[in-house]
C-alpha cells in the first residue's frame, strides 16, 4: 500500500455535492484517512469563470500510479465532467499530488504533480493535513512552500 495525496476541485454545478461524491467514490480504491477543509478559490489561469471549491485528501492505495490516474479520469467523467478548455470550468478535477516517493515523468503522468508549488489552492488545503511533508523532488516542506506562494488571500475557508 502506498500513501497518496489527491487534490479535488470543481466550479460547476453543485460544487459541494461533487466533492462529496468524489470522496465517496474514491474509497473504492483509496482508504482515505485525512481530509482538508474546503476552500473557495478565485480561478487561476482563466479568470472569467466561477469560483472553485478545492480540497485535498490523503489515504493509501494498492493501485499503481497509472491505474490510479485511470480511476480518477473515470470518476471525473462519471461525476459529470465534459472535456473543456485547459484550466477552464469543470464539474470535478482530480489530480495526483504525491504518490509515495514516486518520481515519474511520462506522457500521461508527472509525479509529484508539477504545479504544486505555484498553486495556493493546493498548498492551503494540503497544509491542513501535511504541513511538514517534504516531497521527493523539492527540499521545502508544504508549509514553507505555502509561505512563499503568491495569492494565498484568493483561497478562503468555506463555512
Ligand atoms: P486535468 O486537466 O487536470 O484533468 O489534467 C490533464 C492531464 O494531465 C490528465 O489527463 C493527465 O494525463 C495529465 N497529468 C499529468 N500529471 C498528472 C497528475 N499528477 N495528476 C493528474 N493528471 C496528471
Amino acid at each position: 500500500m502506498v500513501r497518496v495525496y489527491l487534490a479535488l476541485g470543481g466550479n460547476l454545478g453543485d460544487r459541494h455535492l461533487s466533492l462529496e461524491t468524489a470522496i465517496d467514490r474514491l474509497q473504492e480504491h483509496v482508504v482515505i484517512d485525512q481530509q482538508s477543509g474546503i476552500y473557495e478559490t478565485a480561478p487561476m489561469y482563466v479568470a472569467d469563470q466561477p469560483a472553485f471549491l478545492n480540497m485535498v485528501v490523503s489515504g493509501v492505495t494498492d493501485l499503481t500510479p497509472l491505474a490510479l490516474l485511470d480511476f480518477l479520469k473515470r470518476l471525473e467523467s462519471e461525476i459529470g465532467r465534459v472535456p473543456s478548455v485547459v484550466n477552464g470550468p469543470r464539474q470535478i478535477d482530480l489530480d495526483i499530488l504525491f504518490f509515495g516517493d514516486t518520481v515519474l515523468n511520462s506522457e500521461r503522468l508527472t509525479l509529484p504533480h508539477p504545479r504544486i508549488a505555484e498553486r495556493a489552492f493546493v498548498l492551503v488545503p494540503l497544509c491542513d493535513i501535511a504541513p511538514d511533508l517534504i516531497g521527493p523532488t523539492e527540499p521545502l516542506s508544504i508549509s514553507q512552500l505555502l509561505a512563499q506562494v503568491p495569492g494565498r488571500d484568493t483561497v478562503q475557508p468555506c463555512v
